[in-house]
């Protein structure tokens, strides 16, 4: 079956990405980028699709600079963007602890961090922008952490040995969608971005080659109808809710990707997908989410289980001596903060022991016994106790008094539309930011390194690099009567009418919760050949059953959320597949992938650089399978080595 999953295309490079020395390469390109003069700015038209921290963040500068902004967002308001839910905090590498921390180091952990698959340029790049991201939102009046003395706090996230997270309480995301909303808000007030909440992008306009615009469905009164402009930028979130039950807003999808894919943008590394170790644990079959217990928790938790397998007993039952704290333990170097994808695989080892507790034994303890010991319970409150009252609400029990159960979740996408260095798909025109492209992060992703990401991209990359692709413009005049639009338009209507016209007797959800479990029975935290191959098999049977079965009730003209969730989950069948040839065809395990024929003989992931030190990028097979490009990855600086967190 392997042999006709895929098909090798040409290789692919990143052609905008500057050389020379790396400190000075972002400069450079810069310095090389064409400008567009402030008049002609007004000439101009940008669409964003997302008011997330990427798109929120790119929509206000793009509009500060003077070009007019069409923005969309499913949402009611652009500030329910599921960034509203992050929680721990943001990297900036500010050194403002003077523990060692420099541009160079969190460049460093971040490449390390990543498993080597990330881009050297775009990592560099992203250490540089942190810091002024931290001084945008402090200007912008975000409420961060402070110390006694009225700096900034820090806290430290997995991976790193140094504390250069910054964050507000347990709502970082909140607070900094605030100061790019109200950024926001200010142009809308100026009438420079005109804002489209509830309205759902349904399909990219290309035309002569060029992304140029967009049909959207108003999710209201059900009204198709497009919108053209200069040039389009996607800033539509990540695709975690593939797997149905994920720490993502329920809203979350791949759609507005999926649909610039199916024209032709490549779509690179779709199998690298972040479980994050400390989630609260799956309590039944009615559930439609995961919560998340923010990483930051294990600054001051201890992850432990009982020593031997099957021991019931509460927690408080069970002596020290017959407990074992098994990331302290296996990783001394970084204990309790090891990398996510590290922390995951070692609470799902320890739980195949036999030795997870909760219900059903998949969980393992996360403690604050002794933080409260040492700074007082009224401290670890200061830090945390949003966080603590979420759980307690959650699962009735009191953190403060017994450790919290947590276990691994899908949290993140690493995968994405391909860019190159200018965040620019394949697709001249289209820009894609934040967690939607695939560009800074690699096979895994740091912790608090997705807000970093969102906001460089935002406030600082795009409304540079896309001068360079506008100076060209304006593109020649566009109406709807253009072939290109009217096909566009058409197909919309088209595919919804198909979805309505199933009319069968299966609930859209029914199939997003069977999908879902196949994909993290078979391609979630540890992945085969086998299982692989099985579940592309068993995606390709549910997904003809949806199209023969699913119920949408209603009809196109109204409020529909079933109509809504359907088109999404026609387009998570497609995705799921490509997750799975990903999968397949990358033979080794690096970070978020975990492919058990490739593992050291102490369980560690096992990558083989001779053979994967790519990008996979991956074409829209229309009438057959997908096509794989691949590009290069090279290491001048951080070399590739076995990453130990021991
Ligand atoms: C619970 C939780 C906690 C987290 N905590 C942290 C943290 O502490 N630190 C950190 O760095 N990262 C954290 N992350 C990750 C981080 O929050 C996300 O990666 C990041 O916020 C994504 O931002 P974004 O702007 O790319 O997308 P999003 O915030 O997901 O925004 C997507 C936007 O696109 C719009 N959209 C999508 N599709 C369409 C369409 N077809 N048509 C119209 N509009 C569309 C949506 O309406 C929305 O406005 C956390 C994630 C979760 C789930």
């Amino acid at each position: 079956m392997t042999d006709s999953l895929w098909n090798e295309g040409d290789p692919i490079a990143d052609h905008a990405a500057p050389d020379g020395p790396i400190e000075t390469r972002w400069e450079r390109r810069q310095f090389e980028a064409k400008l567009v003069n402030p008049a002609n700015r007004r000439k101009l038209t940008v669409i964003v699709i997302g008011t997330g921290l990427a798109g929120g963040s790119a929509a206000a500068t793009l509009a500060e600079a003077g070009y007019h902004v069409r923005s969309y967002c499913y949402q009611d308001s652009p500030r329910r963007a599921h960034s509203i839910a992050a929680q721990g905090g943001i990297n900036a590498a500010k050194n403002y602890r003077n523990d060692g921390d420099s541009v160079y180091r969190l460049f460093y952990d971040t490449v390390k961090g990543g498993d080597f698959r990330a881009r050297e340029s775009n990592v560099y790049r992203l250490a540089q922008v942190s810091v002024n991201i931290i001084d945008q939102c402090v200007a912008q009046g975000v409420p961060f952490a402070r110390e006694y003395g009225g700096l900034l706090d820090n806290r430290s996230f997995g991976g790193t040995q140094v504390s250069r997270t910054f964050y507000a309480r347990g709502q970082t995301g909140q607070q900094l969608l605030l100061g790019a909303y109200q950024a926001m808000e200010r142009q809308i007030g100026l009438g420079n971005i005109v804002m489209n909440s509830r309205h759902e992008m349904l399909e990219l306009i290309v035309v002569d080659g060029r992304a140029r615009g967009v049909v959207v469905r108003d999710l209201v009164t059900g009204e198709i109808s497009t919108d053209l402009a200069d040039a389009v930028v996607l800033a539509s979130g990540g695709y975690g809710n593939v797997f149905f039950l994920s720490t993502n807003a329920k809203g979350c999808n791949v759609t507005a990707s999926w649909r610039a894919h199916r024209k032709g943008a490549l779509f690179a590394n779709p199998c690298y997908t972040q479980i994050h170790p400390t989630c609260i644990p799956e309590s039944g079959t009615h559930q439609s989410k995961l919560t998340l217990m923010s990483e930051s928790l294990r600054n001051d938790g201890r992850v432990w289980v009982p020593l031997a397998g099957g021991d019931k007993r509460a927690p408080g039952d069970i002596p020290e001596d017959e407990r074992d704290y098994y990331l302290e333990r296996i990783y001394p170097s970084f204990g309790n903060l090891v990398p996510r994808d590290i922390a995951s695989r070692a609470a799902k080892n320890v739980c195949d022991e036999g030795r997870g507790v909760g219900p059903g034994g998949l969980g393992v303890y996360l403690d604050f016994a002794d933080a409260i010991d040492r700074l007082g319970r009224h401290a670890v409150e200061e830090k945390y106790g949003n966080l603590f009252e979420m759980y307690q609400r959650i699962t009735g029990e009191d953190p403060y008094l017994v450790p919290m159960r947590i276990y691994p979740a899908v949290h993140y996408t690493m995968g994405g539309l391909w860019v190159d260095y200018d965040l620019q798909s394949t697709i001249p025109g289209l820009f894609v930011v934040g967690e939607a492209n695939f560009s800074d992060h690699g096979a895994n992703r740091l912790g608090a390194s997705a807000l970093m990401q969102g906001l460089a991209d935002g406030y600082f990359v795009l409304p540079s690099t896309i001068n360079d692709y506008l100076a060209r413009g304006p593109f020649g005049k566009l109406d709807e009567s253009h072939p290109s639009v009217r096909d566009a338009r058409h197909s919309v209507e088209a595919r919804l009418e198909k979805l309505l016209a199933v009319d069968g007797d299966r609930t859209v959800d029914s199939f997003h919760r069977e999908l879902g479990h196949i994909m993290w029975e078979y391609c979630g935290m540890e992945r085969t050949e086998e299982g692989l191959t099985k579940a592309i098999s068993l995606i390709r049977g549910l997904r003809d059953e949806f199209w023969s079965r699913v119920k949408v009730p209603g009809t196109g003209e109204q409020l529909n959320q079933n109509l809504e969730k359907a088109g999404r989950v026609a387009d998570f069948f497609e995705l799921a597949e490509l997750m799975c040839i990903d999968a397949l065809h990358r033979a080794e395990s690096a970070g978020g992938h975990f492919r058990a024929e490739s593992q050291t003989e102490d369980g560690e992931a096992l990558r083989h650089d001779d053979e994967f030190s790519y990008v996979a990028a991956w074409e829209y097979g229309f009438d057959g399978p997908p096509t794989l490009h691949k590009e290069d990855l090279t290491f001048d600086y951080v070399h590739p080595s076995t990453r130990s967190y021991k």
